[in-house]
């Protein structure tokens, strides 16, 4: 193509990674012949078209994969753009189109031989979850993969397109409707730039994982990540979500009914949770025991009319079953949680070991230990947190257990907290 092109004197614009090149011909006024090559963006619309475009893929050892969708007014969300590439092709598949089958995606997403890599992949997980019943996998994740490669906490993907390959993306499309059709070139271009960049991510992220010998790390944090308890919350469940607000045995009994039939009713009519019953009017209820219509038209944290809507004898039912329960039947409310002595004062010390341990391997604090976890090893040499176990206590579990117990200090010298050795002499006196 260059050669051509430049014999006939012309510029050569080069095109845009994310798009495909058709090439063409054109006969110039002294009949010398030129090629030229225009790109089409692969927009698929037929479920044949995304047979090939899966089937193409299969040769790849992994693919690259983001989903556009609404979720506003629906408890589950809408589908309403797949983009997918791998090495050489990439494609935006129009799901809303009619007669499209997903049968050929599905099957890509568990396809065994061929990774699917995503940005921040949880929603788009959940998304094909609901759509097939299955997990995608394998899965690569470069969000989750970064925090062990030195890029912090949840990084961004225009952030991390940029840290890797130095190309800033245009955000400006960001809150489109996806919904709806046409989508503009400048929203495809959007759409597509998600999956296209990523490739490179992808490689550089994996490229580096290995270089440090990390990558079972990752693969640990994949395996949680396409787990389908991550994403099957029985309804029962639903009120885990909720804060305990609530005081009594009572009223946790009626906030676990009344989570747990908010949480169907949403669901079997696709709504969002909000729309059946907000949050705060679920603790409002449980801490005023309706029974009377008139009560629930007082309460302001209701939706507006929710009293005369089909919920509002819902609500009145369950209330007044609870009532009739056997107070012995409650369950118990669980206790405020009670830190053993010192162990604040050690929390602190685990977490300035945490910080100096996180500067020192590049690797986020987020994926080693919460503050939480934290507080458990201050009260417990045997806790059961990822911290003390596999690569986690390597790096971070068993000095944090040293220090805890007295083997080593921390001391601040020439700028930097440092990990000093204790003999144990020295552990006798700390001890003292
Ligand atoms: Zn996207």
């Amino acid at each position: 193509m260059t050669g051509r092109l430049s014999s006939a004197g012309l510029d050569i614009h080069l095109l845009n990674s994310c798009q495909v090149l058709t090439k063409c011909v054109i006969f110039l006024a002294d009949k010398r012949a030129i090629f030229v090559y225009i790109a089409v963006m692969q927009i698929i619309k037929t479920t044949e078209e995304l047979s090939e475009a899966c089937e193409k893929i299969t040769q790849h050892p992994y693919c690259t994969v983001d989903t556009e969708f609404l979720r506003e007014s629906t408890f589950w969300p809408e589908l309403c753009l797949v983009q997918l590439a791998c090495p050489g092709d990439e494609w935006i598949v129009d799901v809303l189109a009619k007669d499209m089958d997903f049968r050929p995606l599905l099957a890509l997403m568990k396809n065994e031989n061929v990774v699917k890599v995503f940005h921040a992949a949880r929603q788009d997980i959940e998304i094909m979850y609901h759509l097939s019943g299955e997990v995608p996998h394998p899965v690569f994740d470069t969000q989750v993969a970064a925090m062990v490669c030195g890029y912090g906490d949840s990084i961004s993907y225009d952030q991390l397109v940029y840290r890797i390959t130095g190309r800033q993306l245009d955000k400006s499309s960001r809150f489109t409707d996806w919904s709806k059709r046409p989508l503009s070139q400048k929203q495809l271009e959007y759409a597509l730039a998600d999956v296209t960049h990523l490739r490179e991510v992808y490689i550089s992220i994996k490229a580096n994982l290995e270089e440090q010998n990390r990558s079972h790390w990752v693969a640990e944090e994949m395996e949680i990540l396409t787990s389908p308890e991550t994403y099957d919350m029985p309804p029962e469940n639903a009120w885990q979500r909720l804060k305990m607000r609530v005081r009594k045995p009572r009223e946790l009994a009626l906030m676990k009914k009344l989570a747990h039939w908010r949480e169907e009713t949403a669901r079997a009519a696709n709504v969002p949770r909000g729309r059946i019953i907000r949050d705060d009017a679920i603790y409002d209820v449980c801490s005023r025991a309706p029974t009377r219509m008139e009560q629930l038209s007082d309460m302001r944290s209701l939706n507006r009319g929710f009293d005369k809507s089909r919920y509002g004898p819902e609500i009145l039912r369950i209330v007044s079953e609870v009532k009739a329960q056997d107070p012995n039947s409650f369950p118990k409310i669980p206790k405020p949680k009670q830190t053993p002595e010192g162990c604040a004062a050690c929390t602190e010390m685990l977490k300035v070991l945490l910080k100096i341990t996180v500067e020192k391997y590049g690797v986020a604090a987020k994926i080693i230990a919460t503050v939480d976890e934290l507080e458990k090893i201050a009260a417990d040499n045997n806790a059961d947190v990822p911290a003390l176990h596999g690569w986690r206590r390597e790096l971070f579990g068993n000095t944090a257990l040293d220090l805890k117990n007295g083997k080593i200090a921390l001391g601040y010298n020439n700028r930097s907290v440092q990990i000093v050795k204790l003999d144990s002499d020295q552990s006798k006196v700390a001890a003292e």
